[in-house]
Order: C-alpha cells, then sequence, then structure tokens
C-alpha cells in the first residue's frame, strides 16, 4: 500500500469539568467528548525520499514542524526508524473543513488520522489503544480523536473510557471567522481565577471523577434522552472565555432559540453549539441565528453526532 485517505471528525464537548493542578503542569479534567460529522479529509503518499512533508491550502494551517499531523508522522519515524528509513518519508494532504483554533480539536484529529494510517500504510500491527498511548505524548486530544464517539476523557484527557453511542443527536456550530482563542490562554486564565476551587487531595479527586464517570451526563447518555443531554450540558471554561469575549456570550445567548435541546461553547471555545432532535430544526436554529446576528463574519455549519473516530475512505 502507498496511499491512505482518512476522515477526521470533530469533536464537542458535553461536560468540561477542571479538577484541579497535576504536577505535569497540565490540568486533571473529566469531560464527556463527542465526536461529530464535520470532517477533514486526510490523504497520506508514501515518497522515496526520507522526509515528511505537510500540504494544506487553508492559509491559517502551518505547512511546517508545527503542524500536529506533521508530529505525528515524526513520532512514528522515531519509534519506528527501521520502517521509517525502509519504506522511505510521507506527504501529508490536509483538506481542511474543521474550523481552526476553535475547540473542535481539528489539529488533534488530523494527528490523529495520521498515527492511523501510518500504521496500516506501514503494515505495523498496533492495536488501537497501543495508538492512543502513543499518540498522548503530542497531545491529550488524540487519543479520544483516534476512537472517537461518545466517550469519557479524565487524566488531561488522554484517559478514555467509551460510552454508549450518541447517535441521532443535530449540532449547529457557530464560529466568528476572526477569532480565535488560545487553549493555553483559557486554561492559564482559569488557572489565575479558580485555583482557589482546586481539589488536592487524590481521594476527593477519584470521587469528583466518579461523580461524573456514574453522573447524570453518562446515565442521560445511556438512556439516550437528548433533552437530558441539553439542559446538562457543562463547561467550566465558559467561566473565563465568555466575560472576556462578549461576541461569544451574545452568540451563545442567540443559540438558545425556542426549542432546542441546550446549548453551551466547545471546549476552550470560540465555538458555540446548539443541540436539536431533528435535522430540520438544526436548519431553523442556523436560519434564526444568522438573521438575528446578521453578521458577515458569523460562520454557521450543521451537523450530527458521529459515532465513529477515524475511519479509512472506502475504496482507496
Ligand atoms: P483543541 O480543541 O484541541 O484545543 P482547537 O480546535 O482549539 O483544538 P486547532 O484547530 O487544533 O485548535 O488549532 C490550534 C492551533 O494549532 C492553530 O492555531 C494552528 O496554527 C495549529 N495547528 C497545527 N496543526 C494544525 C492542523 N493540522 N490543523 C489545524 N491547526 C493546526
Amino acid at each position: 500500500m502507498e496511499r491512505c485517505s482518512l476522515i477526521a471528525p470533530a469533536k464537542i464537548n458535553l461536560h468540561l469539568e477542571i479538577i484541579g493542578d497535576r504536577p505535569d503542569g497540565f490540568h486533571e479534567l473529566a469531560m464527556v467528548m463527542q465526536s461529530i460529522d464535520l470532517v477533514d479529509r486526510i490523504d497520506l503518499h508514501s515518497i522515496s525520499t526520507d522526509t515528511i512533508r505537510v500540504r494544506c491550502a487553508h492559509p491559517d494551517v502551518p505547512n511546517d514542524r508545527t503542524n500536529l499531523a506533521y508530529q505525528a508522522a515524526r513520532l512514528m519515524a522515531e519509534r519506528f526508524p527501521e520502517t521509517f528509513a525502509n519504506l522511505g518519508g510521507v506527504e501529508i494532504h490536509i483538506e481542511k473543513n474543521i474550523p481552526i483554533a476553535a475547540g473542535l480539536a481539528g489539529g488533534s484529529s488530523n494527528a490523529a488520522a495520521v498515527l492511523v494510517g501510518l500504521n496500516l500504510l506501514w503494515k505495523l500491527g498496533l492495536t488501537q489503544s497501543e495508538l492512543q498511548e502513543l499518540s498522548a505524548s503530542i497531545g491529550s486530544d488524540i487519543p479520544f480523536c483516534i476512537s472517537g464517539g461518545t466517550a469519557l476523557a479524565t487524566g488531561r484527557g488522554e484517559t478514555i473510557s467509551p460510552l454508549p453511542g450518541m447517535d441521532g443527536l443535530h449540532v449547529v456550530l457557530g464560529k466568528f471567522r476572526n477569532l480565535a482563542v488560545s487553549t493555553p490562554w483559557a486554561y492559564k486564565t482559569f488557572r489565575e481565577h479558580y485555583s482557589h476551587t482546586y481539589i488536592t487531595d487524590e481521594v476527593e479527586r477519584e470521587e469528583r471523577r466518579q461523580n461524573v464517570h456514574a453522573g447524570p451526563m453518562v446515565s442521560a447518555i445511556s438512556h439516550r434522552d437528548g433533552r437530558k443531554i441539553g439542559e446538562l450540558l457543562y463547561n467550566d471554561l465558559e467561566k473565563v472565555v465568555l466575560p472576556e469575549f462578549p461576541q461569544v456570550a451574545k452568540l451563545r445567548e442567540a443559540m438558545s432559540r425556542p426549542g432546542i435541546l441546550g446549548a453551551m461553547m466547545s471546549g476552550s471555545g470560540p465555538t458555540v453549539f446548539a443541540l436539536t432532535e431533528t435535522a430540520e430544526q438544526a436548519q431553523q436554529v442556523r436560519d434564526g441565528v444568522k438573521a438575528a446576528m446578521a453578521d458577515e463574519d458569523l460562520d454557521l455549519w450543521v451537523a450530527q453526532f458521529f459515532s465513529t473516530g477515524i475511519s479509512t475512505v472506502e475504496g482507496v
């Protein structure tokens, strides 16, 4: 096999709770993650030189070593130097549809696709959990992006427990084109304002994790109760992002239209999403928000819950 094409879905957070600080400088988190069918396409081609190249036409995506897809390929080349030496390098094409620096894990999903793709291209035979373990060294969201669907993510986000698949719900997403929120800034600002609430005792931390594991959001997912899921949406990072970016707060308000199941910011933002039961309701919400905001800079998408993470494109 000399080429491989993959679908890399975005994610939203249905629950994002910051539990405390970790000795490695990251935050201890308890999150419920959900893949959606807003996707990038990643094409990998073997090339005869021992280089890794990234090509993406989107002006805001770097084509150099800072691209997470590049870092994923580098990681595989370092871990499997003989295979890399024998089979040569790789060219990575990214067709970018997921908005950038949006809280939708676009870069992480691209990296996840490169790991899954190179495992196939180089016939390494790594299991999904081996790939997830490897991936955590370059990004906390990558292990989730590999397996996708609906899952609980704890630790710094890299410890994944799959939850029953929640397909069938629809999502409207909104983001101002020229507004990006840096994830490190959001967590740093949260620490500055809320570190007094952090739990330091390990027993209490485990209790908090268990509260999420056995809590109402996971129960609502198990019962496929869209109404309850909508009511229970929660994101600690809204506390710092919404006051700093009033536009995002305004968009969240505009998204909270009658008939929706719930609305919230995803991850560190600035994307805001609303959940609906049907595709028609999602279209109506999108049209209503578009008219109410009347802002040229606002992009809106309609998507659905997606039950898988990285998948290969059939017939390639
Ligand atoms: P997360 O939700 O995991 O915090 P995000 O959706 O907020 O991620 P990304 O779209 O992954 O953010 O991009 C964050 C930054 O990473 C961008 O500013 C971009 O320059 C850089 N980047 C590196 N590789 C990629 C990639 N493959 N796709 C998009 N951005 C990338």
